[in-house]
């Protein structure tokens, strides 16, 4: 039980398969883009007036877009330690680095005609890099994953990721600029033909590529789902600002950018969602850890870690207020021959049976049951005296015979019955051990309750079982007998 609660902490986004609500949120996204795309493509190539501070805002966002996701997702690598993550934020570095890239060269933002010169093809390849890197990142990211969302743990740093992809972006940056003269004219004077072979083949059809590869892998994780999201903003906006619009500021152009603003933001959203998601996860699954913890698997009742903190509070509590304490232990009698007898299930049967009657008699307030070990229980009785104590136990001895649960092979009756051995700290022990300061190392001096109830128990066996023997704690952990009451039942 407690593996099937720490097997349920599965709490990464790459190896939580999506649900129906995560599906569908992302197709109505899908669905939104698609349905945007196609309206706004029939306008792409409406002039609008251009805007001057347009581009620099947008891709400043979309830079600093890109590099918080990467943060994000490298946070998230950190604790998978899965290699999915790591290709993803890479692909995500890349993206914002050549998005920087990308605004330093374009006209007009620094400088009139770009930071980096020769705007007219450095501009067009760096926007071409830009929109390249991030598909080729998520074909990697699908490649990688097998069909339980894992990639193998890996020992990689972030901080290489970050210097590769800043060289990848600089070595990137200077092949536009320094051999833009041996590149191919990306923008000839036909200016629909470069974007038909170059623009649609390149950079949509990797992403094209990309959102295939993720959308045949199933079972798709959440994750997936929103890169899948990403990756249909990103084509859209190639698509309207970059194909089949007529140039910077029409239509198509603002309405891609919004796309590939859009785009930028998915993760940033998606991933702290995601998070809340699984800190309630978590939350819930240290709760039923929790539960796991302090509860017999076979009973249902406090097991005797659980009883042992609860009995060490009571006795400090109890020997602050002066108050009384007392404490019942309940060993079945003759439940090796029951065993032998009915067998070991019918066996069980039996315990739940006497745990579930000992928890209907322990109602009070701080009162408690739990399974103190094979076939004993133990009753916590808070500001319980010695008289009240034996009263409670004997009416345990009753309910357990009244269960009339057949015992063909017990001396003590014709039917299962308990031999309760009770100890009380009197209110005048508990102010002796006030008074004295003796509550004692926690854990240890509450154990002499516990070895007067055991002594009870022992001659509550002795004396025929099926019976109550009361026995008094004393400061000193010497057991006083006080006295065994008469049979329960026959
Ligand atoms: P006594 O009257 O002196 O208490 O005799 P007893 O037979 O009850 O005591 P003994 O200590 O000899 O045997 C306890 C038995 O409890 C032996 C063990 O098989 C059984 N037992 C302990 N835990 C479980 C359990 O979880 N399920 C079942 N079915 N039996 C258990
Ligand atoms: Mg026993
Ligand atoms: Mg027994």
């Amino acid at each position: 039980m407690l593996s099937e609660a720490i097997d349920d902490l599965s709490i990464f986004s790459s190896t939580i398969p999506a649900g129906r609500e995560q599906k569908r949120a992302a197709q109505a996204v899908v669905l939104a883009c698609i349905l945007i795309f196609l309206a706004a493509a029939r306008f792409a190539r409406l002039a609008l007036p251009a805007i001057a501070s347009f581009v620099p805002a947008y891709e400043t966002v979309i830079a600093t877009n890109s590099l918080i996701t990467a943060v994000l997702l490298f946070g998230h690598f950190r604790h998978a330690g899965s290699r999915d993550h790591y290709i993803l934020a890479c692909g995500f570095l890349l993206t914002g680095f050549l998005a920087i890239a990308h605004e330093l060269s374009f006209p007009g933002v620094f400088a009139a005609s770009g930071l980096l010169g020769q705007p007219a093809q450095t501009t067009p390849w760096l926007y071409m890099f830009w929109h390249a890197a991030l598909p080729i990142f998520v074909i990697l990211y699908a490649a990688m994953k097998d069909g339980a969302g894992m990639t193998p743990p890996t020992r990689w740093r972030p901080r290489y990721a970050v210097l590769i992809a800043l060289a990848a972006a600089v070595a990137l940056t200077i092949f536009a600029v320094v051999l833009t003269s041996l590149l191919p004219e990306i923008i000839p004077a036909d200016r629909d033909a470069m974007l038909m072979t170059v623009m649609l083949s390149d950079v949509v059809g990797l992403g094209l590529f990309a959102l295939a590869i993720l959308w045949l892998r199933r079972p798709y994780f959440v994750l997936d789902l929103w890169i899948m999201v990403v990756m249909c903003a990103s084509i859209c906006e190639v698509a309207l600002s970059a194909a089949l619009n007529t140039g910077r500021f029409d239509l198509g152009f603002y309405i891609g950018c919004g796309f590939g603003l859009f785009a930028s933001s998915v993760m940033i959203m998606a991933l702290p969602l995601e998070n809340g998601r699984l800190y309630e996860r978590l939350k819930e699954a240290a709760v039923e850890l929790g539960r796991l913890a302090t509860t017999d698997p076979l009973t249902g009742v406090a097991n005797r870690r659980a009883f042992e903190k609860a009995l060490d509070l009571e006795w400090r509590r109890a020997a602050r207020r002066n108050l009384p304490l007392s404490l019942a232990l309940i060993d079945i009698d003759f439940f090796k021959n029951y065993n032998d007898c009915y067998g070991h299930p019918a066996g069980d049967q039996c315990l739940k049976a006497v745990a579930t009657a000992l928890e209907n008699n322990t109602r009070r307030a701080g009162e408690m049951t739990a399974r103190y070990g094979g076939e004993e229980f133990a009753v916590l009785l808070p500001h319980a005296d010695a008289a009240e104590a034996r009263r409670h136990a004997e009416r345990i001895c009753y309910a357990i015979a009244a269960l009339n649960i057949p015992h063909a092979r017990s001396d003590a009756g014709a039917c299962v019955t308990v031999s309760v051995g009770v100890a009380t700290m009197s209110s005048e022990t508990a102010e002796a051990i006030s008074a004295h300061g003796v509550a004692g190392p926690r854990g240890v001096a509450s154990i002499k309750l516990v070895e007067a109830a055991d002594k009870a128990l022992y001659a509550a066996k002795a004396m025929g079982r099926n019976r109550v023997c009361a026995f008094a704690a004393s400061p000193d952990g010497v057991a006083a007998e006080i006295g065994a009451l008469p049979k329960a039942a026959e």
